[in-house]
């Protein structure tokens, strides 16, 4: 019953130890297809000219959205000196935390998108995760500004409480998220959001994709690709969609900011154990 369109199937890929997961950037891109529409009705008109057709096709499972996930194309394996801890699955605690801090989130949303796991990254005080973002001088109508707007995404999460550090670094191989640009997606996305976890659902590694166009041409402006990067943030950090349409997480981007359910779901996915509460909700 929850938009058919995005609940397509999750390829799982075992690889080593590491679980590749590609439903994530299946559903992003599907997302993220729907919310490349959505920008292009919210964007100044001078920015996004009305499309030659009045409402944008609802995401349909385009095979070029999968293609770049199929096409040999599992993320690189993650690669740490050391597993995440086991997590601490204390189902009384995680009941309590649950009744505790759900309301005002859309934790539910989330849950049931993802048959009750949680996922993200382990808790990093000391260590921040290091983000290396793209210069892509080479490509058209790409703004330096770009990568500020993206490292302000990135901030923005870590100011509302996400205890996931980190720090942007200028060698690509080092890096446990790399961030790139490509002039447009073939089809009507903006962004992709690409993670692998382990057998515990911790996070262990990410890729973002972002746009400088449209699918159809017109260039995405700062602000435009700034809540991108906040939408992909929030899938780097183990959100998943939601219906309410005043968050940023929702399908159809339509705001520029976090609003306060984005910041609550996070802190409370954060409060969680990685991997499923079901017996926790029982
Ligand atoms: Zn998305």
């Amino acid at each position: 019953m929850r938009r058919p369109e995005l609940v397509l199937l999750a390829p799982l890929m075992a690889l080593g130890a590491w679980i590749v997961v590609q439903a994530r950037d299946v559903r992003a891109g599907a997302a993220t297809r729907q919310s490349a529409a959505s920008l292009a009705e919210a964007l100044p008109s001078r920015l996004a000219p009305a499309p030659s057709r009045p409402t944008e096709p609802a995401a349909g499972g385009g095979a070029g959205a999968v293609s770049t996930v199929r096409g040999g194309g599992a993320p690189t394996p993650a690669v740490t000196s050391s597993h995440p801890p086991a997590p601490n699955r204390d189902l009384g605690e995680i009941r309590r935390r649950l009744l505790e801090n759900q309301a005002g989130t859309y934790i539910g949303d989330i849950l049931s998108e993802r048959d009750s796991n949680i996922a993200r990254w382990p808790d990093r005080t000391s260590s921040p995760l290091r983000v290396w973002i793209q210069s892509p001088a080479a490509l058209p109508d790409w703004n330096p500004e770009d990568i500020a707007q993206v490292r302000d995404a990135f901030t923005t999460w870590v100011s509302a409480g996400a205890p996931v550090p980190f720090t942007f670094v200028m060698d690509s191989s080092g890096a446990d998220v790399h961030v790139t640009w490509v002039d447009h997606f073939d089809e009507q996305i903006s962004g992709k959001t690409m993670w692998a976890r382990d057998d515990n659902w911790w996070i262990v590694d990410a890729n973002i994709a972002i746009a400088l166009h449209h699918n159809h041409g017109e260039p995405l402006d700062a602000s435009a690709v700034r809540a991108i990067a906040l939408h992909e943030v929030g899938h780097l950090l183990g959100l998943d969609h939601c219906a309410d349409t005043t968050n940023i997480m929702t399908p159809r981007v339509r705001i520029r900011d976090l609003s306060p359910a984005d910041k609550a779901t996070m802190r409370l996915v954060y409060a969680l154990p990685p991997g499923s509460v079901r017996e926790a909700m029982r």
